[in-house]
């Protein structure tokens, strides 16, 4: 039985992540600082025997006597509001800790998966992104503590695998949404089902024309276990749904699902908001044998059901 750890394990994805992982025997070790994630996400897990919560911050070393096999680095604030409310951790996060994971790997002898972001091809002039596009990244501007900080992340990680022959995997993920996105989380897609149910404006921001391909957790999840099953594929490969839309189109299409009575209001666009972003995923499909099953549709209404259940 592998033992796997996963930084981040109470967030959004990593509570998904940990879920699969237990489902398939494997033994989990989260480790979070509970900054964003939340208890609550992995309080069910709790009772398993093959499970291990462990409050650390990855800006700190971490050591354990237990072999670990594989590691899944997902610690790092991801909600542009969480990531600038203390940039400069935000960037700790993304080099110290990294860093500090890099060398666990090392000292173990593990697999080491990284969570990086479709933000490394910043405001793309590629449409839509592949893995050779290199990006469109402001260094300075309040975005660039994430952005440049898993550019400097994916950097890290290809220079252990060089250096020291690290057995590396670099998922870039695109927007992901679903159940155990937090409620203060400031995303788009719980910020606009928050507002619906609660029959709130829906907030958007700019003229809503700037678009993003929004993936289900249940997909994405998966895509990065087949990432790190992979033999002899570090990626980086994208891993995110093609079915683009406006912000727009997607604050009319939860008003719908919602049957919300709330109404529309435009507030100012942040600095240096991509426009447009959709994966090429040819990469994934032919490396992975993997895409998105769960249709847009189907994955708001279930993210609507787990958001009516928290906020009632
Ligand atoms: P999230 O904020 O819900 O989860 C991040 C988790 O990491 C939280 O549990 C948080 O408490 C923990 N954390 C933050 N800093 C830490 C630190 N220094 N030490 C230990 N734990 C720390 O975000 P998420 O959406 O689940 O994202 C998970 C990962 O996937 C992040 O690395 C993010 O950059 C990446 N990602 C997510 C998306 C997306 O759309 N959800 C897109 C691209 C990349
Ligand atoms: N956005 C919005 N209203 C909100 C939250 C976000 O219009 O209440 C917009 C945001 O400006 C961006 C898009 O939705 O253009 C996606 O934002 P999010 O923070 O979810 O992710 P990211 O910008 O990191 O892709």
């Amino acid at each position: 039985m592998p033992t796997i750890l996963i930084t981040g394990g109470a967030g959004f994805i990593g509570s998904h992540l940990c879920k699969k992982l237990l489902e398939s025997g494997d033994k989990v070790i989260c480790l979070d600082n509970f900054f964003t994630g939340s208890k609550k996400n992995i309080k069910h897990l709790l009772a398993d025997n093959n499970f291990l919560l462990i409050e650390h911050d990855i800006i700190e070393p971490y050591f354990t006597q237990e072999k670990i096999d594989q590691i899944y680095n997902l610690a790092c604030p991801a909600s542009p509001i969480h990531y600038q409310f203390n940039s400069i951790r935000t960037v700790k996060a993304n080099t110290v800790g990294v860093i500090n994971m890099l060398g666990l790997a090392k000292l173990h002898g593990a697999r080491i998966l990284q969570a990086s972001t479709s933000e490394i091809y910043g405001d793309p002039t590629e449409h839509p992104q592949k893995e050779s596009y290199w990006g469109n990244v402001n260094s300075i501007g309040p975005r660039a503590c994430y952005d440049e900080g898993k550019r400097v992340a994916e950097t890290l990680f290809f220079d252990y695998h060089r250096k020291h022959g690290l057995e590396i995997r670099v998922a870039r993920i695109f927007n992901t949404y679903g159940e155990n996105m937090a409620e203060n989380d400031g995303r788009v897609v719980s910020n606009f089902i928050t507002q619906a149910l609660l029959n709130k404006d829906i907030t958007i921001y700019g003229d809503g024309a700037q678009t993003r391909s929004f993936c289900h957790v249940s997909d994405l999840a998966d895509g990065l276990i087949k990432l790190m099953g992979r033999q002899g594929f570090t990626g980086p490969v994208n891993l995110g749904n093609p079915v683009e839309l406006t912000m727009k189109q997607i604050a009319e299409k939860i008003i719908a699902l919602t049957g919300s009575k709330s109404k529309i209001v435009y507030q100012p666009l942040p600095k240096d908001d991509p426009r447009k972003r959709r994966p090429d995923i040819t990469l994934a499909k032919e490396k992975l044998n993997w895409q998105p099953k769960v249709k847009l549709d189907d994955g708001l209404k279930k993210t609507i059901g787990y958001f009516r259940e928290i906020i009632k």
